[in-house]
């Protein structure tokens, strides 16, 4: 063995999705130089980066650009074969129309059950199961924020260590609850998001409220009455447990901190006082999600997460795929694999609000798409879309959520969010998500407090350099090192040992968090 560059020529590595496409991506780490004899004896007449298009055809101005069988964009010019196929070539099509689409026309294959599989879950009083024992603090309003952080520090030092069955503390904090124009139609999406939010099933059904006392989302209007599980004949007497700052019992700051820690106490013994029991693969609500994208996104970890997803659903467990903006082009697709027409139906109503909520802005899907998407190959949103969606794997879909409504049904549901990964995380989480899987090309450290969040890296580069930070590699499908069958199993065992607490995500153990971020379309005041 010897450490000298060895003259071993380059082996040209391309990948098709399907073999009506006339153009594959170039998957070599580096990319491709121009010159470079691709097997198929095409010679490349231009340099192309990794992750990049290239043309397996000449493809005449005004032609489709066929990737994922399906035109991504139309050649501006004539781009004869070999050429490097980048975004300024193409014109991307307009939008699928919202009518005449295919409604539950789709009989997907009827694959066998997976039975067997558990994991050591907390089981709530409510019947869902969590993957963390947390207490969380729900604020009503953005101005308590300072005064509950600091509580929680102080409940984190001195209170925690008491606990030791307890995971942590968090502060559900947030920008909501005075300024806005809280009787509009569309506020009904942030004020649910918060009260589902504070009974996610990670925080065992213990709910304290912070509240400042003036605010326009009153405790009451939050949790109304019945909102909340009755976790013990007390609690269940006693009403919403808060904590309001104006109240005139409070002298000093002191005072409120004091009540904070008081009133976190009565949760935090019952909390601890619950144990892991062993429940089946069935219980697990998981929100899948990708970020900073780039070409090997849809070749790599998100096939092996939809492979991922049809196991969770034989499985019996519940899986949200989200990101309006990125299956909008895909709907044709998923209103043919809903369940039923009244299904398809929900689809598009959420797809028509969103494309209406776009247009109030003056802008159209097309925004989605960043500068790190287009340097990563992917030319527009048409041809993320076709990546995106196929974390969706491939099973029927069984529900339709809107913005921040709460789960009901077990299998694979749209959870209809915007795309950013905050506001994504948020609303999955405040759907119930116990568990969430995060598939990135470009590179994104994100994690939440509320849930375990497991990345997956498309690529073997970044999964080398950012080797503390991802937790799969799913690069190792392009190298031809694994197939997307093998990296979706390696997930699913790899989620049943985080959701039992046996192993800890690197976000975990670095305590990398994310920002809640509320969806708030309605306006402010
Ligand atoms: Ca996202």
């Amino acid at each position: 063995m010897s450490d000298c560059p060895t003259d071993e020529p380059l082996k040209p590595l391309t990948i098709r999705m399907r073999d009506s496409d006339n153009v594959a991506i170039v998957a070599n780490d580096g990319g491709l130089p121009a010159g470079t004899a691709l097997p198929s004896g095409m010679v490349l007449r231009d340099k192309v980066p990794q992750g990049h298009k290239v043309a397996l055809v000449d493809l005449p101005a005004g032609g489709a650009v066929l990737r994922y069988g399906i035109p991504i964009g139309y050649a501006i010019s004539d781009i004869p074969a070999g050429s490097w196929v980048h975004e300024r070539l193409l014109s991307m099509p307009e939008a699928r129309e919202l009518d005449a689409l295919p409604m539950a026309t789709t009989r997907g294959q009827a694959w066998p059950p997976l039975e067997g599989y558990t994991f050591e879950g907390y089981r709530n009083a409510d019947g869902s199961v969590g993957t963390r024992n947390i207490l969380a603090i729900t604020q009503t309003v953005q101005c308590v924020a300072g005064v509950t952080e600091f509580a929680v520090q102080r409940i984190k030092q001195e209170l925690l260590p008491r606990y030791p069955n307890v995971d942590d503390v968090v502060a559900l904090e947030h920008g909501y609850g005075c300024g806005v124009a809280i009787d509009a139609p569309d506020a009904i999406i942030p004020i649910r998001t918060l009260r589902n939010l504070s009974l996610n099933p990670n925080f065992g059904g213990e709910v304290m409220v912070v509240s400042l006392g003036c605010e326009k989302l009153q405790p009451e209007r939050l949790l109304p009455p019945g909102s909340i599980p009755v976790v013990d004949e007390r609690s269940s007497t006693q009403g919403l447990d808060v904590v309001c700052l104006q109240d005139e019992a409070h002298v000093g700051f002191m005072s409120m901190v004091e009540s904070i820690m008081r009133q976190a106490q009565t949760h935090l013994q019952r909390l601890n006082a619950r144990c892991r029991e062993t429940v089946p693969a069935s219980e697990l609500v998981v929100g899948v999600q990708c970020g900073g994208s780039d070409a090997f996104s849809g070749v790599t970890a998100n096939p092996a997460v939809g492979f991922c997803t049809d196991l969770l659903v034989r499985a019996g467990a519940s899986v949200m795929f989200s990101e309006t903006t990125e299956v909008r082009d895909g709907i044709a697709q998923l209103t043919a694999r809903a369940a039923t027409p009244e299904l398809a139906e929900a689809m598009v109503r959420e797809m028509a609000w969103y494309d209406a909520y776009l247009q109030r802005g003056s802008v159209d899907r097309s925004a989605n798409t960043t500068p790190g998407n287009k340097k990563g190959g992917l030319s527009n949103i048409v041809e993320k879309a076709m990546g995106s969606i196929v974390k969706s794997g491939s099973a029927p879909i069984v529900g339709v959520l809107s913005p921040g409504e709460k789960l009901q049904t077990r299998g694979l549901t749209y959870a209809a969010t915007p795309a950013s990964d905050f506001i994504c995380g948020t609303l999955q989480l405040a759907a119930g998500m116990n568990l969430h899987v995060f598939t990135t090309g470009r590179g994104t450290p994100y994690g939440l407090a509320e849930c375990p969040v497991i990345k997956v890296a498309t690529r073997t580069d970044l999964a080398r350099r950012w080797h503390d930070l991802m937790d799969v590699n799913a690069g190792t499908i392009a190298e031809g090192k694994a197939t997307i069958e093998e990296v979706g199993w390696q997930l699913f065992h790899l989620m049943l040992d985080v959701a039992s607490g046996r192993k800890k995500t690197w976000a975990e153990h670095w305590k990398l968090h994310n920002a809640l971020v509320l969806f708030n379309p309605a306006p402010v005041t």
